[in-house]
């Protein structure tokens, strides 16, 4: 009997049960060996029957429960998950090339949202449906009034996810909507899906969650949106792209399909007009600006693109930053030497390459840590060490505020009055986070409020809160995670308020005393 060459295909959960997809299937990589780890595939897999069974299984199931029962089965999961974390460690560093440090962003930072959103989602107890703001009188007689509700869609959520975060990307969207009572079927991204397979595979063992609430699809996305209907929602994350593809599926575009879309940005970290190279804000920007470039090699949506800082510290600033990277030692995530390890795979590399040849164009190199060599790593390896540019024109510039690598590559731009940076920073039309680094809290309050129409977050940083603070490109459940424009217009997160995605809202216009025996069943989101 001959052996098969490549790796094994990593099985499919739909309809409740382990499916392997057909064919040979696409293999999935070491970055920094080169070697192949897995295969993934979807053909052959019956996707109507996945959809029909989620919805119709899985949703009665989760919706049969309370937001207080759901959010004990997030606790579950958590558990699940804890238990297996060293191995999804090792699933890290062998297929997204991964330091343990930066491992843990995707890893722990998924068990962290799933453990925030079974808490506030105890506080939700036996409620079974949302009021949606106070009672309204709809005649003199105070008998007839109307009430808005939030009540479960009765449909699947499709989360199709990007390569970079194959945990928290996942868990970061299902704790909310299995909060809310709605199945999941994720679809990871090709590049990195062991991880995200892996970890449902851990859960559906469990037996934790009813049949049907959380079924994974690896490999092509081929049929996925055409099984969507009118009540199902579809999250996605990854390349404007691909998300022009999603927006524009008769799904959307006909059956109102709900749609959420995270896509990429050009995000900006701003420091105050009057900063001095002395100053704890200029520090404060030069640390965050570093580990945003290093931190997952640079590959988080939400990752400093461009650096705004006012003419005078131009120099200092890309002094400093370059002193810093230059400590940054990249390879083989496995040697305890090592800082930074690979991009995820040779595509990213060639497209993080093509995308530096672009910026180059219209900024010049302040450091290029590729100079140096990698610790354990041949050059032929994923890794790509950090590269910070700078121009000292970029009113002028055009790619370098369209265009974003997704790498460890940062722009450094001097502005001469504050106006004039508002402006540029709009110029990336939209984007996840603006950071901003001051000792004027009242400068600081002023920036927010200019910046908070063009970005899904504000990160508003002063000496107090240095020990303190979340960190730019960290996103955190209680916060909104999305961005307006070319950033997707999507929202995730924000605390409860990630239900509403997963609920439809209702006016129910009756009498006071129907109204009051539906409120007897319902919770009131605070925030
Ligand atoms: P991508 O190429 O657009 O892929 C994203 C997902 O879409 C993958 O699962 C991919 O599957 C799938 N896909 C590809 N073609 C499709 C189609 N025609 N129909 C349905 N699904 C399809 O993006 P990526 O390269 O994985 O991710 C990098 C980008 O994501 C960056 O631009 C980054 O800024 C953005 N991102 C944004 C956020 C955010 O929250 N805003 C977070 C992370 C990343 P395959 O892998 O099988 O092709």
């Amino acid at each position: 009997m001959t052996q098969p060459t490549h790796a094994p295909l990593l099985p499919n959960f739909m309809a409740g049960r382990w499916q392997t997809g057909s064919g040979e299937g696409t293999p999935l990589y070491d970055p920094v060996l080169g070697s192949e780890l897995a295969r993934v595939s979807s053909a052959g897999i019956d996707l109507a029957a996945g959809f029909a069974f989620a919805r119709d299984q899985g949703g009665a199931a989760l919706r049969a429960l309370s937001y207080g029962q759901r959010a004990a089965l997030l606790n579950a999961i958590v558990a699940v998950l804890q238990t297996h974390r060293d191995a999804y460690y090792e699933i890290a560093t062998a297929n997204s090339g991964t330091v343990a440090k930066d491992s843990a962003v995707d890893i722990d930072g998924a068990i962290f949202t799933l453990g925030y959103y079974a808490k506030q989602g105890q506080a939700l107890g036996e409620a079974r449906l949302l009021l949606d703001g106070p009672r309204i009188r709809m005649a003199k007689d105070p008998a007839f009034q109307t009430q808005h509700i939030q009540v479960p869609t009765q449909g699947v959520a499709l989360f199709i996810n990007a390569f970079n975060f194959p945990s928290w990307g996942l868990w970061e969207k299902a704790a909310p909507a299995l909060l809310a009572g709605v199945p999941v079927i994720i679809k990871p991204a090709t590049a990195t899906a062991w991880l995200t397979q892996r970890m449902v595979k851990d859960v559906v063992d469990a037996g934790i969650l009813p049949a049907g609430a959380l079924s994974v699809i690896c490999g092509s996305s081929a049929g996925l949106m055409d099984q969507l209907k009118p009540f199902d929602v579809v999250s996605f994350t990854g390349s404007a792209e691909t998300g022009k593809i999603i927006r524009s599926h008769r799904a959307v575009t006909e059956m109102s399909v709900r749609c959420n879309i995270e896509a990429d940005s050009l995000n900006s970290a701003l420091l105050a007009p009057h900063a001095t190279p002395e100053s704890e804000a200029f520090k404060l920007l030069v640390s965050e600006v570093v580990r945003e470039m290093t931190v997952k090699s640079g590959q988080k949506c939400t990752a400093i693109r461009r650096i705004f800082v006012p003419r005078a510290v131009y120099q200092a600033a890309a002094e400093a930053i370059a002193a810093k990277l230059s400590k940054i030692s990249v390879g083989n995530p496995r040697n305890e030497t090592v800082r930074m390890g690979a991009l995820v795979s040779q595509e990213q590399k060639a497209s993080v390459l093509a995308g530096l040849a672009q910026l180059k164009s219209e900024a010049s190199v302040l450091f290029d840590g590729n100079n140096q060599a990698l610790v354990d790593a041949e050059a032929t390896s994923a890794c790509v060490a950090p590269v910070l540019l700078g121009t000292e024109n970029p009113l002028n510039a055009k790619i370098l505020h369209a265009v974003e690598v997704f790498g460890p590559v940062s722009t450094l731009m001097p502005y001469d009055s504050i106006e004039e940076a508002y402006a540029m920073i709009r110029l990336g039309e939209g984007s996840l986070v603006c950071s901003v680094y001051s000792e004027d809290p009242a400068f600081t309050a002023q920036a927010s409020i200019e910046l908070a129409s063009s970005h899904g977050r504000v990160h508003a940083i002063s000496p107090d809160v240095a020990a303190l603070h979340s960190g730019h490109g960290n996103v955190m459940p209680m916060s909104l995670h999305g961005g307006p424009g070319r950033a997707g217009g999507g929202e995730e997160l924000g605390g409860l308020r990630a239900l509403h995605f997963y609920h439809r809202r209702s006016a129910v216009q009756g009498s006071s005393l129907a109204l009051d025996l539906l409120a007897a069943q319902a919770a009131t989101l605070t925030f």
